[in-house]
């Protein structure tokens, strides 16, 4: 009998899992290794940091929602907490593009949703029909519910179809990279699904909880936080934590079979290897190939989990060319205006200590059906279009002085209305394979902070069904 846990896939969830079973391990004093196995040459999967001059760029995820606070304690715990960078608390406002114009959302809002009624009232952002349907929500309180349906329902339904087009379309669209019409609003944004659940109107949940935050004690963090040296500075502090032979790249694993207890894994180098237990850390299409011989009907339900592609430009500008036209952290396109780039951060604005404030960094993200038109575009050909929408938006009459581009096919997955149903399904079916498990984006959220969470929470499972007593406090 091996007594080998195999991660497969070294994105955040693989290399989370490897961090915290290992721990396990060692505390629990179990007889277990554990090997992460990469099909690509490097470890982080979407998260991709790149040296630029002295600096550190981001050219996957930029940063990660502090609300879940298990993200904050594993950074903790590995000592990268001094590298934590706070959003900017100047200009922090993000602008909508619309009749080719950028109009700001007024102060307090969270999301989409006003928390500073004054503000919002007084803003030009909507009409007065449209800012009197947001408050159809409030005829909620009390009713609470927890039942799914699409984004798109739920924005309509209780804020208007006003505030869905101008500007919760254009935000859900850029953070989940499809469209809201389809996705599902138990299994995307929890803190609506909190409110929602335990004050049934959302607006009322979000005035308890900043009279709440006013009178708590204890740290502030800002909402999104980053790591100065980037965020793949994670992912190396968990590996380094491992026992040095723990990550296997290059090793594209094709398939997993049934062996006297064990499980045989099959690599497309024409190698295999046995383990105890093998944790999928893949995206669900990739888990539905490789397990598709072992158990078919999990492999099918898999393959139903939808994804989208992305496209990240990041822009590097001379200071002096853009001078104060970076007034916010970025705006957002409603999909009516039809434009190439979905939007566009301002990095440099929003974590400043990142370049030193010796550059600017735009970060132009193109999702959604656009992205897939474009894959097929050359670097050059997806710059020239961002620069020129961007600049001529921005008003920007210099070219940036530098600038990359990375393409992300079928990389984000698609939580559709009804996901959480089909993920018990997949559950149950699974469970007759106690030593087989399945972490990553397409299953409990698809932010940085879930997957780090989910890893810890089925490391724990695993530990506790391999014999550990002492566990993890999630
Ligand atoms: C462009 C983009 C921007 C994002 N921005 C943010 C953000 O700002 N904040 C945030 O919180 N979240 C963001 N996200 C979401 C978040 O980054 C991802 O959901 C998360 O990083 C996914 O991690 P993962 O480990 O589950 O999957 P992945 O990172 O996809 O890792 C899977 C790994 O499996 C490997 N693999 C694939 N096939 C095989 C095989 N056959 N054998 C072995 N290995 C294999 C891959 O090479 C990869 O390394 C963003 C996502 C994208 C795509």
């Amino acid at each position: 009998m091996t007594n080998t846990i195999a991660v497969i896939g070294a994105g955040i969830s693989g290399v989370s899992f490897a961090y915290e079973i290992n721990k396990l391990i060692k505390t629990n004093n179990l007889p277990y290794k554990v090997k992460i196995l990469e099909a690509s040459s490097r470890s982080g999967g979407v998260i991709n940091s790149q040296p630029f001059y002295n600096h550190t760029i981001e050219n996957g995820p930029e940063a990660f929602l502090t609300q879940d606070k298990y993200i904050l304690s594993l950074i903790d715990e590995l000592g990268l907490s001094e590298d934590l960078i706070s959003m900017n608390s100047h200009f922090r406002r993000t602008f909508i593009y619309s009749n080719n114009e950028l109009n700001p959302l007024p102060d307090g809002f969270r999301l989409f949703l006003p928390t500073n009624v004054i503000s919002f009232l007084a803003s030009p952002i909507l009409s007065f029909g449209g800012k009197l349907a947001v408050l159809k929500d409030l005829l909620y309180i009390f009713k609470k519910s927890n039942q799914d349906e699409s984004l798109h329902d739920f924005v309509v339904n209780r804020f208007g179809m006003e505030i869905y087009k101008k500007i919760a379309q254009p935000m859900l669209s850029a953070i989940y990279g499809g469209d809201p019409k389809n996705l599902s609003v138990n299994s995307t944004i929890k803190l609506l699904n909190y409110y929602r659940e335990r004050y049934g109107s959302v607006l009322y949940g979000l005035q308890m909880s900043s009279y709440k935050k006013k009178n708590e004690a204890g740290p502030r963090y800002s909402l999104f936080m980053t790591l100065k040296n980037g965020l793949e500075e994670l992912i190396k502090a968990m590996l380094n934590s491992l026992p040095d032979d723990s990550l296997m790249l290059n090793a594209e694993v094709t398939s997993i079979k049934e062996n006297n207890g064990n499980y045989l894994i099959d690599f497309k180098n024409k190698s295999s290897m046995l383990a105890s237990s093998v944790v999928l850390a893949t995206p669900a299409y990739i888990s539905a190939n490789v397990l598709a011989q072992l158990d078919d009907k999990v492999g099918k339900a898999l393959s139903t989990i939808k994804y989208s592609s992305a496209i990240v430009v990041n822009l590097f500008y001379n200071i002096a060319d853009l001078d104060d036209k970076l007034q916010g952290f970025g705006y957002v396109v409603p999909q009516s205006e039809g434009k190439f780039v979905q939007a566009c951060s301002f990095s440099s604005v929003k974590f400043p200590d990142k370049l030193n404030n010796e550059y600017h960094l735009l970060r132009a993200f193109i999702c959604g059906s656009q992205a897939k038109e474009s894959l097929g575009l050359s670097h050059n050909e997806i710059i020239d279009k961002a620069v020129s929408e961007i600049n001529d938006i921005l008003k920007i009459k210099k070219k940036p002085i530098n600038s990359n581009v990375i393409k992300y096919p079928n990389s984000m997955p698609q939580l559709e209305v009804g996901h959480g149903q089909k993920i018990s399904e997949i559950e149950k079916m699974l469970a007759q394979h106690k030593k087989i498990k399945l972490i990553g984006s397409a299953y409990k959220g698809v932010g940085m902070p879930d997957c780090v969470s989910n890893a810890s929470k089925i490391a724990n499972d695993l530990a506790k069904e391999l014999g550990a007593t002492q566990t993890l406090v999630i």
